[in-house]
């Protein structure tokens, strides 16, 4: 793995490496939480960020930040789940008052040009949607979708009893910072009308608790997994140059997913390219990571953007693939699984199965 310093001095190897950007045709991006800070969205585990904030207004509910997205942590006493509700209402805060930045702008003229073909966000904020690009539904992707969130996102609540979404408002925010639980506008359209008709209102087995949008660990109820690893494996016979940014590599999930990229990157004779301001361990990505340019990503988008720039108009790419909003064709992935199998994860560009127990006869 090549590394480079993002300055003047490595300027003309910089030029270089963007070339593989100019002649890609299908660009695949992987982004974490480093692309979102200077617009204004530290990560929350930093000492001045909002994991520090809660622990100083409710010492001792949870012990680490990763547990604030755990969801048996957050369901063990009425203390921890108001402490959850008040977490995400700051959270919601900041993304509102968030910046679009260089970065999510680049995404955006990458898009224009035809050269994106997804970007992989870890993040829940909603700065790529602000940026130009498009999500329909995270549950059901379409081929015109630019964004796949790995994580879920900020801008909806879920409901736990009728499994719909619905805005995440100002009405939700409230009742979040009060740390109680909004009402879930289709459960008690639901109990309304029942109620008109004269019909009992049978009490659901558990009680109303609708949380953010958001993929929490130990979330048994969710299935986004699924849908991700249906899209990456479609992008994953198309992407000739991967991306990844902002993002320290730790995330197994999102390991995975890169290595599965680089390879069908590689096998098209693409390049893997990694902006990031920090080091990562080398011996875990000699082979998949091509070049680590260390630098921030809007420096980073900043000099692509002025170079493809120059690029003459008629160079500029036209997407004549698929690109009619219509779902995603599940190929070879429904023919291999039985409809009671789970897809749990993706693996050499395959979705990994959970097989349901089959009988042996
Ligand atoms: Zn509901």
């Amino acid at each position: 793995m090549e590394k480079l310093i993002l300055n003047q001095q490595n300027r003309p190897r910089l030029l270089e490496i963007i070339q593989y950007i100019k002649s890609a045709k299908n660009i695949v991006v992987i982004v974490g939480a480093g692309i979102s800070v200077s617009g204004g969205i530290p990560d929350f585990r930093s000492p001045d960020g909002l994991f520090a904030e809660i622990m100083k207004q409710y010492p001792g509910v949870f012990s680490s930040g990763r547990d604030l997205f755990d969801l048996s942590r957050i369901f063990i006493s009425s203390r921890s789940l108001t402490t959850f509700y008040k977490f995400m209402a700051l959270l919601k805060q900041q993304v509102i008052s968030a910046r679009v930045t260089a970065t999510h702008h680049h995404f955006a003229k990458l898009n224009n040009t035809n050269k994106l073909l997804r970007v992989y966000s870890q993040n829940v904020d909603n700065l790529e949607e602000r940026a130009g690009l498009t999500i329909n539904d995270c549950n059901n992707i379409r081929s015109s979708d630019r964004i796949v969130k790995l994580h879920g996102e900020i801008d909806n609540v879920w409901c736990n009893i009728c499994h719909k979404t619905f805005p995440f408002s100002s009405d939700v925010i409230n009742a979040f910072k009060d740390g109680t639980p909004p009402e879930c506008q289709y459960c008690m359209e639901q109990a309304e009308k029942a109620k008109i008709s004269g019909k009992r209102v049978r009490n659901p087995r558990s009680p109303m608790l609708p949380r953010p949008n958001i993929l929490l660990y130990n979330d048994f109820e969710r299935t986004v997994g699924e849908e991700i690893g249906r899209v990456a494996y479609h992008d994953q016979r198309k992407a000739d140059c991967l991306l990844i940014m902002g993002t320290s590599l730790k995330v197994s999930g999102c390991k995975s997913l890169v290595k599965d990229f680089s390879k069908a990157v590689h096998n098209r004779g693409g390049k893997v390219i990694f902006i990031n301001t920090t080091e990562v361990a080398t011996n875990n990505w000699e082979g998949v990571i091509d070049v680590h340019i260390q630098g921030a990503s809007d420096d980073w988008a900043e000099l692509v953007e002025a170079e493809l720039e120059k690029e003459p108009a008629n160079k500029k790419r036209k997407r004549s693939c698929e690109d009619d909003g219509q779902k995603i064709k599940e190929g070879k992935l429904k023919k291999l699984a039985n409809k009671d199998d789970k897809v749990v994860g993706i693996r050499q560009g395959q979705p990994t199965l959970q097989f349901k127990k089959r009988s042996n006869r």
